[in-house]
């Protein structure tokens, strides 16, 4: 894989072998908190009180990726992102589908404001997605240090 991944020391040689899980959710979380501001500043977001924090598999709706819970009045939102048990050995490919989870939540809180009645919202799903992924093939030359892949723009995956 040609990958330019290197975080903490971790050289893409040593990412191309299978890691034991207790690394690869450290590496998980410490992504996600990276990539948070990172997105949030990006998406113009920042007057939220956004957390994020990994979630088991089973915590998720099934067939998800994430979710994201926000209390308007307050301000405040919470990202869900599916934690590394959920992902097969490929770290570069779980972190890049973090990272579309990541932008998919927080366009979500974007769109907080606007009332979405249920018939609409897959059809809102359908039009985050799309956003999502624009975005991040515009990002992908100038991803957060360190994290930026050169092969080719992310999948994109379901998330709630
Ligand atoms: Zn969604």
């Amino acid at each position: 894989m040609c990958a330019a991944l290197t975080a903490g020391g971790v050289s893409a040689q040593t990412l191309s072998e299978p890691q034991p899980v207790e690394y690869r959710q450290a590496l998980a979380n410490q992504y996600i908190h990276e990539i948070l501001p990172y997105w949030q500043k990006r998406l113009q977001l920042n007057d939220w009180n956004v957390y994020i924090l990994l979630a088991r598999p089973e915590d998720l709706r099934p067939g998800t990726l994430g979710n994201i819970h926000w209390d308007r009045e307050l301000k405040t939102a919470t990202i869900h992102v599916m934690d590394a048990s959920g992902y097969p050995a490929d770290l570069i490919a779980m972190l890049k589908d973090m990272q579309v989870t990541v932008v998919h939540e927080l366009i979500h809180l974007e769109l907080a404001s606007l009332p979405v009645s249920e018939a609409d919202r897959s059809n809102q799903e359908f039009a985050i997605d799309h956003i999502t992924d624009a975005l991040l093939r515009t990002d992908m030359s100038e991803a957060p240090s360190g994290y930026s892949s050169a092969s080719g723009p992310p999948e994109t995956s379901p998330s709630e």
